[in-house]
């Protein structure tokens, strides 16, 4: 029996990395115990119970389990007290069956059981620590850059991330009804200046398929409408949801985007390869935004292997996110110079696809600024000093002519209007 459950367990263990045999074998030893401690062997449940989305989702593992499946430190006793008034708790059997039992710091176990430290909140934090509650039109609408909005598409996810800046929002008590959708729609389409929708919410890819065609059906056929892009976890933590009816119905609505977010390489699973690996043989491109999180993934050496896994799958790392203010996660937040100091550690140490954009989402609103180590030392009219990676000087000559001026601009643009980037509403 044992080796039947191995070997069926063996896929879904599979480390991206060839992990030596030794390592790969723990790995799915730890993982089976998990598995066991929940009552869920693969025993009492079937591969095709596992490996159904809806199964995962109507068997979230919740706070008032967690104590009963694995030893808790008083921190994670602590938080998982105070989760009502904290932050709904709450992940899929599969992402929880990836935690290390052994490892309170486990990067899995540290976003899904919330530590004491949620408790305490410092002055600067804030509910909305984006200001999307003061940027939107109608309340399924955040629009705050001048072409794009994002559109909150219902209130529930596959996980309750405990560094997640809207935690104020999501849950699953409060969807967006129909009528707010419609509003949504109507405000995109007599918003002429919106290229690009994100999707978002909670996690759209938790809608059925049917729901999320006829959003994205909606959204589409809106005539000024370039781009469509979905925020979600899924891939991360219900990649079994990423199947072929799913990829076929997202393929109607090119171009189409999807930007997931791993923090860490742990996360990289068989599973999740291939969830991921189906988007992008889709024509999806697939892009990632992490999350600098402290003591999770707030390592050169993690951010790298994170990275050359992401790029391995065809996922592009995308943006590297200073943790938000949001209250009650000051213990997750790296300080700025860390993570300054953590990229300057990525750049030109490893290929440049793999290097994300470092910014800070600027509390109140004030949008994505990046952030990095300094290559400019110098520069003037005749010359400028850079300091490359391995921190050499090296002199680059300005040219002589400064004018840039794109005479053909004319021409090619002759028949349009200048690019309203105006800020306003409708
Ligand atoms: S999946 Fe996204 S929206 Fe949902 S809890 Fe995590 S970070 Fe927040």
């Amino acid at each position: 029996m044992a080796k039947t459950v191995l070997a069926r367990l063996a896929g879904a263990c599979r480390r991206v990395d060839n992990a030596p045999q030794a390592r790969y074998e723990a790995l799915v030893v730890s993982r089976l115990a998990v598995l066991a401690s929940l009552s869920l062997s693969p025993r009492d449940v079937p591969p095709e119970n596992w490996n159904d989305w809806r199964w995962q989702l109507r068997n979230s593992v919740q706070a008032e389990d967690i104590a009963k499946l694995l030893e808790l430190t008083d921190d994670e006793r602590l938080g998982l007290a105070a989760a009502g008034h904290l932050f709904r708790v709450g992940a899929t059997p599969y992402y929880f069956s990836l935690i290390d039992r052994e490892h309170p710091h486990c990067p899995v176990r540290r976003q899904i059981i919330p530590w004491g430290q949620e408790l305490r909140t410092v002055p600067a934090e804030l509910l909305d620590p984006l200001g999307e509650d003061t940027h939107n039109p109608t309340p399924a609408i955040v629009h705050k850059y001048p072409d794009r909005v994002l559109l909150l598409a219902l209130d529930r996810c596959a996980i309750y991330c405990r560094h997640c800046n809207r935690r104020r929002l999501v849950g699953g008590d409060d969807p967006p009804t129909r009528a707010e959708l419609e509003q949504a729609f109507d405000y995109i389409a007599r918003t002429r200046r919106i290229r690009d929708v994100l999707i978002s919410g909670g996690d759209p890819l938790c809608l059925s398929t049917e729901k999320l065609d006829y959003i994205l059906s909606r959204v589409r056929a809106i005539p000024h409408v370039e781009i469509i892009r979905i925020g979600t976890r899924v891939p991360v933590v219900l990649p079994m949801r990423i199947d072929d009816a799913l990829v076929a119905m997202l393929r109607k609505h090119h171009p189409l985007f999807v930007n997931t977010h791993f923090n860490h390489a742990k996360e990289i699973t068989a599973e999740a390869r291939r969830g991921c690996e189906k988007l992008v043989d889709a024509g999806i491109p697939v892009g990632n935004q992490a999350v600098l999180l402290r003591g999770v993934n707030s390592s050169v050496r993690s951010l790298r292997r994170l990275f050359r896994e992401l790029l391995k799958m065809r996922v592009k790392p995308y943006y590297l996110f200073q943790g938000d203010t949001v209250v009650g996660t000051d213990h997750l937040r790296t300080p700025v110079e860390t993570a300054i100091e953590l990229m300057a550690g990525l750049r030109g140490w490893m290929s440049g696809m793999a290097i994300p954009h470092l910014v800070i989402d600027a509390p109140g609103g004030g949008g994505k600024v990046p952030i990095g180590p300094k290559y400019l030392a110098d520069m003037n009219d005749e010359r400028v000093m850079l300091r490359n990676y391995r921190g050499q000087s090296i002199e680059y000559p300005q040219p002589q002519d400064k004018d840039c001026t794109v005479p053909y601009d004319s021409v090619f643009f002759a028949d349009e209007l200048p690019d309203d980037d105006r800020e306003g509403g409708a």
